[in-house]
């Protein structure tokens, strides 16, 4: 695999980025498509609005852009995603399963309902499997060296206390990729994830954060305050790399992005 590999200059890379329309997962999109690539956005209805304007914002980087809602945890919605970037951008080159949820975090086992949890993993478990699945269908169907992301967390790298429905569904996030990459190798298909720190999105927006900065709150409760609190385009740097012909020899890792709470 390399740089001669990808397709030729006159085909642009296609990406599809769930979780699109704010946060991490916008900050990714266009990244992308400041590298290049077109890009088609997918959220939940609820962010129709925010999408469709994502979805501008791309355009106006000169790249083509495609605006998609589809809810990750339903099956039937992720292969229609998928198959709708297909009809509409020609191709799929570039997924990034970003998106994800933090429903009841800060409850401990003994607390826990599981319904809550369930909730949490139905996006970040199943939501994540199903993205890679058709995903990897579309690209190894089109015979293409692709690039499959997905979003872990310094919670997916280990426990901590109160927060084990969250750090259960990013530790499978870890799992799932490396599993994948070594099933998706023979086609020369990369598949890693990044695994932030605390990042300036809506999911670390708390009460606490207006005294302290942001980013304070999920910091105390994880007893890493000594850390700074990233953005979300320090995360978009690191899915730029792996969606890239560079990262061809990467594959089935969780790369930290965290400002060093954890070492590989
Ligand atoms: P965010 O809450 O700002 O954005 C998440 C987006 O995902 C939202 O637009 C939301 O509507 C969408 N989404 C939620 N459920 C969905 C579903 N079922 N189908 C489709 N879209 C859905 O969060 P963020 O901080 O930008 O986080 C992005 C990813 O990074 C998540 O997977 C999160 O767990 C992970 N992460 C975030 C941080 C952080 O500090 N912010 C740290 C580590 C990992």
């Amino acid at each position: 695999m390399g740089a001669t590999q990808q397709p030729p200059t006159t085909i642009n890379r296609v990406a599809l980025v769930t979780g699109a329309a704010q946060g991490i997962g916008r900050a990714t999109a266009l990244r992308l498509a400041a590298d290049g690539l077109d890009v088609a956005v997918a959220d939940l209805p609820v962010k129709a609005d925010a999408l469709t304007k994502v979805a501008e914002e791309i355009r106006g980087l000169g790249c083509k852009a495609l605006a998609l809602i589809a809810d990750v945890s339903k099956e039937d919605q992720v292969k229609a995603m998928v198959e709708a970037t297909v009809s509409g951008l020609g191709r799929l080159d570039v997924m990034v399963a970003n998106a994800g949820v933090a429903k009841a975090a800060a409850i401990g086992v003994m607390d826990a309902e599981m319904e809550d949890w369930e909730e949490t993993w139905d996006v970040n478990i199943r939501g994540t499997i199903l993205c890679y699945k058709y995903a990897a269908r579309q690209m190894v169907k089109q015979n293409i060296r692709g690039r499959i992301i997905g979003a872990s967390s310094i919670c997916g790298l280990r426990g901590y206390a109160g927060m084990g429905g969250y750090c259960i569904s990013k530790a499978a996030v870890r799992s799932l990729t490396q599993s994948m990459a070594l099933e998706l190798r023979q086609h020369g298909i990369t598949v890693n994830a990044y695994a932030p720190g605390v990042i300036e999105t809506n999911m670390t927006a708390m009460d606490v954060d207006k005294q302290h900065g942001p980013g304070f709150g999920v910091k105390s409760l994880l007893k890493v305050t000594e850390f700074r609190t990233g953005k979300p385009e320090d995360v978009a740097n690191i899915v730029s790399f792996l969606a890239s012909s560079d990262a061809h020899f990467v594959t089935g890792q969780t790369i930290s992005v965290d400002d060093g709470v954890h070492f590989a």
